[in-house]
């Protein structure tokens, strides 16, 4: 790749030319300005300076240093020298009958994540990836056979959100004269759920960082109540959620039975369904309005009896709750099957019954292997498919 010299760029290459430039997205106003200092802006200035460049990014999402007309022309090619405003790049973006987008991102060490987008009539909720793969191993998920793991930065979770804004046009003209860009009506993405690859609440203060910057009223302004966080159950950091986060909760109980759940989530064994569910009605702010999404996978033969959903809604009683019913999204070498669907219906009826709606919730962008727990699956299988082709 050439890289065009900016104006006042032909200076004679330092040491800092050769190294990789750091992009600035993840940071915040205080990072923005430490990161400001090396480059001669005056000390009163700092702050003026860091939130001039904290609105190109995360008001206008400005993709180029060039366009940020109110900073000094040097300043600005002083930056481009020593940042970048780099997202993650993309590896391919595929489309779905039904709408829903999928991105595979490659990050700047080679690893690759993904990232869903759902439209649906009255909000669009982008599906963010909070690690590489996953170190637990929950049997039913594709995520936790994947043996690379490491925890994404701050600014590789605020990444996904940029550009995703990039790909579906959701951004606000960058020279609009309001500074808060488009109402939130005409949002595209309007909702964040951390349920692609990862457990988030491993990843905790990357996680916190970035929520904290997504939902800034004066940025990317999604607010705390349209970001929803899904942990398996790491049950120390659900009260640091509450008081550090903010955010909506999502747990993923998937059966109501500890010699069970050991079995589909293992870290069950450590923090059983008994302690999960303390954590869950001590979780701060809960009411009618504002309640916790049990996610339960629908696994034929396993945890789809009536029984289970009697036992369910009554181990739910008296938390403020939504149930969310998932249908299995097979993977190839997955050991379970989707229950079926008459037998989804009649759990579905239980769970009505004791009040909770509409809970089963449609995949999604199954033609794309986009839905829920199958992220990562076709590029592991295009990697296989590459590994073993015969012109190798
Ligand atoms: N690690 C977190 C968040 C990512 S998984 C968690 O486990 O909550 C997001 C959701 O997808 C979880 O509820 C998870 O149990 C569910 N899931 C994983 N694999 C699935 C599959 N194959 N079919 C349906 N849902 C699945
Ligand atoms: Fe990890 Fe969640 Fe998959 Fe379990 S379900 S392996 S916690 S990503």
């Amino acid at each position: 790749m050439t890289e065009l010299a900016l104006p006042g760029a032909l200076a004679t290459p330092t040491i800092a030319d050769a190294l990789p430039r750091l992009s600035l997205i993840g940071l915040d106003r205080d990072q923005l300005g430490a990161a400001l200092r090396p480059l001669g802006v005056p000390e009163r200035q700092l702050r003026m300076r860091a939130s001039q460049l904290w609105g190109w990014l995360y008001v206008r999402g400005a993709t180029d240093f060039a366009v940020m007309t109110d900073i000094a022309k040097e300043l600005r090619a002083e930056l481009g020298r020593a940042f970048t405003l780099a997202r993650p790049e993309i590896v391919s973006e595929q489309v779905s009958e039904d709408g829903t987008r999928k991105w595979l991102l490659r990050l700047p060490d080679g690893r690759e994540i993904e990232t869903v987008y759902i439209p649906e009539e009255d909000r669009g909720t982008l599906c963010i990836s909070s690690q590489v793969g996953c170190t637990l191993t929950c049997t039913f998920c594709h995520t936790g056979t994947q043996k690379l793991v490491r925890n994404l930065t701050t600014g590789e979770i605020v990444g996904q959100i940029m550009l995703a804004r990039d790909r579906v046009g959701d951004w606000p003209d960058g020279i609009a004269p309001d500074p808060r860009g488009l109402p939130v009506s005409d949002r595209k993405i309007t909702n964040v759920v951390l349920m692609g690859m990862g457990e988030p609440l491993y990843n905790f203060d990357n996680v916190r960082d970035a929520c904290a910057i997504v939902s800034d009223g004066e940025g990317l302004s999604i607010s705390k109540r349209r970001i929803t966080l899904s942990t398996s159950g790491v049950v120390p950091n659900i009260a640091r959620t509450g008081a550090e986060i903010g955010c909506m909760l999502a747990v993923s109980l998937h059966a109501v039975r500890d010699a069970l759940r050991n079995e589909l989530v293992p870290i069950n064994k450590k923090w059983p369904v008994k302690d999960l569910l303390a954590a869950c009605r001590a979780y701060p702010g809960l009411s009618n309005a504002k309640r916790i999404t049990f996610e339960y996978v629908m696994l034929k033969g396993v945890n789809d009896s009536i029984a289970d959903a009697k036992a369910l809604v009554k181990l739910l009683a008296k938390i403020p709750a939504k149930i969310n019913l998932i249908p299995f999204n097979p993977w190839p070498g997955a050991p379970y099957e989707c229950s079926d669907w008459e037998q989804i219906e009649k759990f579905a009826e239980v769970v009505n019954r004791a009040g909770y709606a509409s809970p089963v919730r449609s995949p999604r962008g199954r033609d794309i292997m986009a839905a829920c727990g199958q992220l990562k699956s076709a590029s592991v299988k295009q990697r296989a498919s590459e590994r073993f082709s015969p012109s190798i």
